[in-house]
């Protein structure tokens, strides 16, 4: 097989994580996973070794972020897992177990069970940081992962609309409730720039991110815009840090994943 960066030291356990980092929204479709994936090849480019934990059991959409939704994680004693590997990153998702067409209808146990299989059974191998895609709000599978699962702290994800603003501040109370400290706020969709003139547009309104932000007194850690490249590199399952190199959108993740 070939050598990569991670060959040679798996071993079972999470001891080998130094940062295990959850990242959450309130609201569902505000570009939870997108960020993560993104966040997730910034950090690698400031050197880290990442890995990607799928926990959004209910949608699962990093498998066709990363480009190999139709792999499955090795396994040779049928139970722990060999995670995949996609741009440099590891990864496991219930997306790769179970098929897409599939839907997972979990009562909450379950689904908390998922995440701490995937937490607990695949071969991780030393990561400088975990990256948890967690399904959106504050219900069961949140509740575990603050009561069982040593992460360092969580990532709140939201667009600059109230709608998703009100449902990101219930999701930084939940976490201060449970004692997960919050890293930051990233805002997502913060604004477009017009490829032609160069206008830019708040489509969904401005300044929200940084209102929270300071409302709960976390860092603000990155506003990334609406742009058609986020898109079309995430739904080709392609990098769009590694493959564009310096743009505005790989400076801000840049700089989200060095805030951390
Ligand atoms: P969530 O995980 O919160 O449900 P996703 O990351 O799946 O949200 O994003 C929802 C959709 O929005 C996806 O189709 C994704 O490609 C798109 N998207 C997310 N963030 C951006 C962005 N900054 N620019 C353009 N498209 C985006």
């Amino acid at each position: 097989t070939q050598k990569t960066a991670f060959s040679g030291d798996a071993r079972r356990g999470l001891r080998q994580i130094r940062n295990l980092v959850a990242i959450a929204s309130g609201k569902g479709g505000v570009g939870k996973s997108t960020t993560t994936i993104n966040l997730a090849l910034a950090l690698q480019q400031e050197g880290a070794r990442v890995g990607i934990l799928d926990a959004d059991i209910y949608g699962p959409s990093i498998p066709i972020m990363l480009g190999n939704p139709d792999q499955q994680p090795g396994t040779e004693d049928n139970k722990h897992m060999q995670p995949l590997e996609a741009h440099g990153l590891v990864a496991n998702s219930i997306g790769y177990l179970v098929p897409a067409d599939d839907a997972a209808i979990w009562r909450g146990p379950m689904a908390s069970k998922a995440l701490q299989q995937l937490l607990n059974e695949t071969l991780w191998p030393e990561l400088d940081y975990l990256l948890i895609d967690m399904p959106p709000g504050t219900g069961d599978i949140q509740l575990t992962l603050a009561q069982q699962v040593p992460v360092s702290g969580t990532v709140v994800v939201t667009t600059p609309q109230n709608i998703a603003l009100a449902d990101a501040q219930k999701a930084i109370a939940m976490f201060n409730k449970v004692h997960v400290p919050v890293l930051g706020v990233i805002e997502n969709m913060s604004y477009h720039q017009c490829s032609q003139c160069g206008y830019k547009e708040h489509l969904f309104a401005q300044g929200g991110g940084e209102r929270i932000s300071k409302q709960h007194q976390v860092s603000l850690l990155g506003q990334i815009p609406l742009d058609i490249h986020i898109r079309e590199y995430t739904d080709l399952g392609k990098s769009l840090i590694s493959e564009q190199g310096d743009s505005p959108i790989s400076r801000a993740y840049g700089h989200a994943a060095r805030a951390l």
